[in-house]
Order: C-alpha cells, then sequence, then structure tokens
C-alpha cells in the first residue's frame, strides 16, 4: 500500500497500538488522523484530560518524523475527505462498542466501500477483543466468573512496540489543537489531572513497582486510596490494557488486579450484544416507588454530596473536586441513589458520566446496572447499607474527614454517625435524608 489513514479514537498512544504498527509496516506514507468530533463535546475535566492527550500523541509522532494531524467535524467525512486528499489506499482504526461508535464504524465501512478503500478494524481498546469469548449457545456472557475463567485461559495477543518512525505524505498542514486556559484547568473537576501516553506509562510503572503487590489488602480501603488510578488512561487509550495486563502478570499480588482489567473487557462485551445499555435495563425489574417523598429533591442532595450520610457525601464531594471516586465509593453512592432512594440509575449514571475523567460508556453504564439489580450481578438484590459499609472501609473516619468540611473536627467512627453528636459540632451538616438503618 502507498498511503494508509490511521483514525485516532480513543486509542491515543504510540505503544501496542495494532493499527497504527499495521499501517507502518504495510504502507509507505501513513497519515495519524484525529477528529474533533462536536457531537462528542465533553465536561471541562475531560476535555483538558483529552487536549492533552492528543498534544502528547502530536509530539511522540512528531519525534517519529511525522506529526499527528487533526482535523474538526464529522470523523467519517473528514477521514473521506483526508483520503481523497493524499489518495489513500486504506483506513486502519481500532474498533470500539459504544452505540456512538459502532455507529461511526458502520457509516465508514459504507463510504469506504463507495470509495474503494481498504477499510480494516483491529484490537486495542480491551485486553481480549469485545465478541472473541463466547459461551456455548450465546453471544455475550452474562454473568462475570465463567466469562473471567474463559479470559484467563484464553491467549491474549502480543504486545506491540511503538513503530520507530513514519512517514507522512508531503504538503500536509497539520492543523491546530486547542490548549486549555490556566482557569479550566484549575477550576474543571480533574483538571490538573495530566492526560497523555508518557503521564500514564510513568504511572503504570511506577504503580506497578510500588503498589500492586498491596492491591488485595487495600484495594477497597477508602482512605488509603491505593488503587492505580489508571481508568483515565485507559478510557482514552493512553495505556494499553493489553500491555497493563503483561506488566502486571507474574508479579506478586497481580490476580486481583489483573482480574479488574477482566471486569472490564467484560463489560465491553455486553455492551457490544447490548448496545443500549445506557438507556434500557439489561434485565428488566420491577423497583418499588422511591423511598422519600420528593424525589427530585433526594435527587439533588444526592448530587451535591448533601444526604446526611457522611460517607455517601464523602464519596460524591471527591467526585465533584477530582472528577474521580474511588470504585467502594461508587459501589456505597450508586447503591444508595437506586437500592436506599430507589431512584432511577440513569439520573446516576448520566451524573457520573458529566463529572468522571474515566467515563466511558461500558464501564460506567455496566456498572450502574450491575449496582441497579438491572444488571451482570447475580444477586441483584443486595443493598449496601452505608453505615456498615463506612464501618468496613473508613473505620476510623478519615475519608470522610478528607471530604466533609463541616465535620473536620469530629474525630474517630462517630463520624459516620452525626445525627448522634450536638449540633454544634455538626457545622451545619444536614439531617439524614432517610431514617438510618443501623
Ligand atoms: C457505579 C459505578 C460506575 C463506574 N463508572 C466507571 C466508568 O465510567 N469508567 C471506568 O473506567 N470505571 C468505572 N467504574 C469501575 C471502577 O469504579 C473504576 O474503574 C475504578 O474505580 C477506577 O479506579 P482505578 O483506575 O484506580 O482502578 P483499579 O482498582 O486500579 O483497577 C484497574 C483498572 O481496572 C478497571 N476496573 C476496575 N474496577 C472495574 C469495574 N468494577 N468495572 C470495570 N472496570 C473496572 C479500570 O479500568 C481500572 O482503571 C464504575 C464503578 C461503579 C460501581
Amino acid at each position: 500500500m502507498r498511503t494508509v489513514i490511521v483514525l485516532f479514537n480513543r486509542d491515543l498512544r504510540v505503544n501496542d497500538h495494532p493499527a497504527l504498527t499495521a499501517a507502518v509496516r504495510q504502507a509507505r506514507r501513513v497519515v495519524p488522523l484525529f477528529v474533533l468530533d462536536p457531537a462528542l463535546a465533553a465536561p471541562p475535566g475531560r476535555t483538558v484530560f483529552l487536549l492533552d492527550s492528543l498534544a502528547d500523541l502530536r509530539a511522540a509522532l512528531r519525534a517519529r518524523g511525522a506529526d499527528l494531524v487533526v482535523r474538526r467535524g464529522d470523523p467519517v467525512a473528514e477521514t473521506i475527505s483526508m483520503a481523497r486528499r493524499v489518495g489513500a489506499d486504506g483506513v486502519f482504526a481500532s474498533s470500539d462498542v459504544s452505540g456512538y461508535a459502532r455507529h461511526r464504524e458502520r457509516r465508514l465501512v459504507a463510504e469506504c466501500r463507495r470509495e474503494r478503500l481498504d477499510l480494516r478494524l483491529f484490537p486495542g481498546v480491551t485486553v481480549v477483543p469485545p465478541g472473541e469469548l463466547t459461551p456455548a449457545g450465546g453471544d455475550h456472557y452474562k454473568v462475570f466468573t465463567p466469562y473471567w475463567r474463559a479470559w484467563s485461559a484464553t491467549r491474549w495477543r502480543e504486545v506491540l512496540p511503538a513503530p520507530e518512525a513514519l512517514l507522512l505524505p508531503d504538503g500536509l498542514r497539520a492543523g491546530t489543537l486547542p490548549t486549555p486556559t490556566e482557569l479550566t484547568r484549575a477550576t474543571a473537576p480533574g483538571g490538573r489531572v495530566p492526560g497523555g501516553e508518557v503521564a500514564g506509562r510513568r504511572r503504570m510503572s511506577s504503580w506497578i513497582e510500588h503498589c500492586l503487590a498491596d492491591y488485595e489488602r487495600g484495594q477497597d480501603d477508602l482512605p488509603g486510596d491505593i488503587t492505580s488510578r489508571l481508568s483515565p488512561y485507559l478510557h482514552f487509550g493512553c495505556v494499553s490494557p493489553r500491555e497493563l495486563a503483561a506488566e502486571a502478570s507474574g508479579r506478586p499480588g497481580a490476580e486481583p488486579f489483573v482480574r479488574q482489567l477482566a471486569w472490564r473487557d467484560f463489560y465491553h462485551q455486553v455492551t457490544l450484544a447490548f448496545p443500549d445499555i445506557t438507556w434500557k435495563d439489561y434485565r428488566p425489574r420491577a423497583a418499588g416507588p422511591p423511598t422519600v417523598p420528593d424525589p427530585d429533591q433526594a435527587f439533588e442532595a444526592w448530587r451535591d454530596g448533601r444526604t446526611g450520610y457522611p460517607v455517601v457525601d464523602a464519596a460524591m464531594r471527591q467526585l465533584a473536586t477530582e472528577g474521580w471516586m474511588h470504585n467502594r465509593g461508587r459501589l456505597i453512592v450508586g447503591s444508595f441513589l437506586t437500592k436506599t432512594l430507589r431512584l432511577d440509575w440513569r439520573l446516576g449514571a448520566r451524573h457520573f458520566a458529566g463529572l468522571l475523567l474515566d467515563a466511558d460508556v461500558p464501564n460506567n453504564f455496566g456498572n450502574w446496572q450491575w449496582v441497579a439489580g438491572t444488571g451482570n450481578d447475580t444477586r441483584p438484590g443486595r443493598v449496601l447499607n452505608p453505615l456498615r459499609q463506612a464501618k468496613r472501609f473508613d473505620s476510623g473516619g478519615d475519608y470522610v474527614r478528607r471530604y466533609v468540611e463541616e465535620l473536620g473536627n469530629v474525630a474517630g467512627s462517630a463520624i459516620h454517625r452525626p445525627w448522634r453528636l450536638p449540633a454544634a459540632w455538626r457545622g451545619g451538616y444536614p439531617d439524614p435524608l432517610v431514617e438510618p438503618v443501623t
């Protein structure tokens, strides 16, 4: 092939990038293209992370003699117009699973056929490609444990090194990238988390070196906060999940961590089979009416971290300030919204999607449905009691003290039951939204 376009989406890296490697091996010239798609406008924190990641990808490609070619508009139209401009023979891209991504892929297939372009889709977004593992008699795994067994037994593709050099066609305008303002960086939730492959790889290596061995012991410890925080890098593809699995595997304590990567893959294969996951119950389930007289007000209290349950409020405030929340926190607030208040999981999922740096369709909506009992949980009726969860996972109250300022002076575990404290100690912290169940 003479010229191939590599269309980047959420695979913003040069290491272990099957589509990029194939293009460099098979074509004389390669156009690494990213299209800023107005239909995917993200909240400020995620936009800053994306722009950092694109700048970093551009630097990596420039170091290899090429550039990141940036355009704005509809990714399919821009790709086809670029293909005509450079006389490309093919378009290579990483395959993805959300409804939007698959619609884009289908349009790309049709347009490339019309233009006689060779379109090839590659793995790269997960460790094991979604749809590769299927149970006997089904198109996807509905329960995690059998998926995990099959996932652990399958052979993973090889990890690919970054290409050494790329050649761009002559005379191509690279296009500019917007730069986030200092104000956005400072004020957006998560705006100060550095995006990009360099930052992601640095975090991957140092976390594996220093924290992986403690992961099983500490993964649910809210104040300990020892999980990898690699989720935004995995979401944008700055870190390859396949390479991360390879780097962790075989080290002391690796299995529980690698298992989380399998959960990530699990939700990708569920989403591939059930693209309506963002709005439709995966398993229909008759929920009872809300347990509160004013559901709108209860949702606002939950959203603003003012439910009167300190562990719930701490987690919601962590989300609002950091654009990230500890997994144990996500489970507690999700259960509180859907099982304690009995409000609709879609409200929670949409709020998360508006703030999380790592928000993505498979993991956000898959997990919300799991928590709400409409998804892949084999015990859909389980309710996480916030007081018991607080006692187990924040026994000394340090997590709550970190995020709930009003209670900052309350010592020890008494912080989890502020309604038992004299009013003067509560600093205006609200009464519980629903009667405490101990
Ligand atoms: C209600 C709810 C919503 C969630 N929304 C998202 C989301 O939008 N995006 C997202 O990436 N994760 C989501 N998760 C899963 C999980 O909470 C985060 O992946 C994790 O907290 C990220 O932190 P970490 O990188 O330190 O994780 P680690 O514990 O270090 O795990 C490593 C990686 O494994 C994957 N992982 C871990 N737990 C899960 C899980 N339960 N499901 C799927 N993948 C997992 C993530 O990619 C994570 O980065 C959600 C969980 C719940 C309960």
